[in-house]
């Protein structure tokens, strides 16, 4: 077996070694989950319940290891690393109400009864991004084991030690061997063999469009479910009778969060020229507050990217020719650290403006009325979340329902709940995760009718 580095990226220390996952072995895991997929399908739903209950309770008593194995894989501060480790609690919690509520029809027919019936799917496997490791991974998971498939899990490779440990926390809980399997390995061997292996029922693929579409065309193949969660280019648009000292000030939260490695990052803001000069007044000192740092700080707001290669990658946006409006602060010596930064597109083309950077760089630019925002709002690919900062509740609910995007909040910047349905509209994705109907999205409909004469 290979092993792989994991390295802290606020120190660039080796925190861990993690071996690798070759295909052979990816084989095995999942045919050991097709096996275990006979028995775990005819487990009482009130006993599937409590299994994934007991589970959320040992996520629960491990939650502060949890959030320190994160702030040292992945540089995440410990206010979100906490915030990431309650919500696979509370998915499991969730999802462990699936098992008993997974309802049929009963439609009137002639001549008998007939029911519906929301089958199991078998193995499915779930691909997992480095950005939120432990939240995107139980977002599929916990519905997918609630709805009596069993789960082959594929971590990031930068980010393994988070799923690592929810793996073992599961066999603790008495989740039956082989129901719920972490593989860490590389995408193009473990995620590859998800998308080719046959058994694999479901492909949940979290990540950039670019691979997402390839999975896609690889399940084409044995016409496979698949789940696409991809990139976003979310606009946050603030109108001119908007409260705009708190448009300001939650601005930089709405993108730079996480550094910017999120694929909600409201990373265009667009502003009523009328009040455009002000609301880059007003956001200058909000950008400089930010507080980047140690992300084991209780107080720290934003840490570092996740690896060198991906530092350059969001600094090669920025080039001679782009305008910074301002850039917040960012500390000097080891990790890779990059500072928030403002920058005031030239054109409509410019890369800054229609390319997913995932990092810590915001594009202001201006608009004249709501037809003009909805049109640069949709004037991207991508449609995954946003922000609509106005007083007006007419232009709210109107301007809400002509953005494309699957995730939009008013006067907030608030995406994820984990009882309300998530996915992105265009090239952001396919399907949705989470809320009422998560455990439908890994069953099959299958339809029974009953002859009575
Ligand atoms: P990525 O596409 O490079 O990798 C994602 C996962 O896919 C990793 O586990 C990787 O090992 C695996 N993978 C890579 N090549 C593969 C292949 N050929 N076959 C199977 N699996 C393969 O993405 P990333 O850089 O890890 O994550 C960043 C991207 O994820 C951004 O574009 C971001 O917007 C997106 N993202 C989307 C959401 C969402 O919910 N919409 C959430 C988080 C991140």
């Amino acid at each position: 077996m290979t092993t792989a580095q994991v390295i802290n990226p606020a120190t660039e220390q080796v925190v861990a070694r993690v071996e690798l996952v070759g295909e052979a072995e990816t084989d095995a895991a999942i045919e050991r989950a097709r096996r275990a997929g006979v028995a775990w399908r005819e487990v009482a739903p009130g006993d599937r319940a409590r299994l994934l209950r007991r589970f959320a309770e040992a996520v629960e008593a491990d939650l502060e290891a949890l959030a320190q194995l994160e702030v040292a894989n992945s540089g995440h501060t410990i206010g979100n690393a906490r915030w990431e480790a309650g919500n696979v609690r509370d998915v499991l919690h969730y999802s462990a109400g699936m098992p008993e509520r997974l309802l049929g029809n009963q439609i009137p027919v002639a001549g008998g009864v007939d029911v519906t019936f929301h089958e199991p799917l078998g193995v499915v496997g779930v691909i997992v991004p480095w950005n939120f490791p432990m939240p995107i991974a139980a977002w599929g998971f916990g519905p997918a084991l609630a709805a009596g498939n069993t789960v082959v899990l594929k971590p990031a490779e930068l980010t393994p030690l988070t799923a690592i440990r929810l793996g073992e926390l599961a066999l603790e809980a008495g989740l039956p061997e082989h129901v719920f399997q972490v593989l860490p390995g590389k995408g193009s061997v473990v995620g590859q063999r998800f998308v080719t292996h046959p058994a694999v029922r479901k492909v949940v693929f979290t990540g950039s469009t670019e691979v997402g579409t390839q999975i896609m065309a690889g399940c084409a193949r044995q016409v496979k479910r698949v789940t696409l969660e991809l990139g976003g280019k979310s606009a946050n648009i603030v109108f001119a009778d908007a409260d705009l000292a708190r448009a300001a000030a939650t601005a930089p939260y709405g993108v730079f969060d996480n550094a910017g490695q999120d694929c909600c990052a409201r990373s265009r803001i667009l502003v009523q020229r009328s009040v455009f000069d002000k609301f880059l007044e007003l956001l200058e000192p909000a950008v400089r507050g930010v507080k980047v740092g140690d992300p084991a700080h209780e107080d720290t707001e934003m840490g570092p990217l996740i690896s060198a290669a991906h530092r350059e990658r969001v600094a090669a946006f920025i080039e001679p020719s782009t305008k910074v409006a301002f850039t917040g602060e960012r500390p000097d010596g080891p990790g890779f650290w990059y500072p928030p930064t403002v920058v005031l597109p030239d054109a409509p083309t410019d890369r800054v403006l229609t390319e997913e950077v995932f990092g810590p760089v915001v594009a202001v630019l201006p608009f004249e009325d709501e037809a003009d925002a909805v049109r640069i709002a949709n004037d991207t690919e991508y449609g995954l979340s946003g922000s609509i900062w106005t007083s007006d509740v007419g232009r709210a609910l109107r301007v809400s329902r002509a953005v494309e995007a699957g995730n939009l909040s008013v006067n907030s910047h608030s995406s994820v709940r984990y009882w309300t349905p998530f996915g992105g509209f265009k090239q952001s994705g396919l399907g949705r995760e989470l809320g009422p109907d998560a455990a439908r999205a890994f069953t099959e409909t299958k339809n029974v009718f009953i002859a009575t004469q």
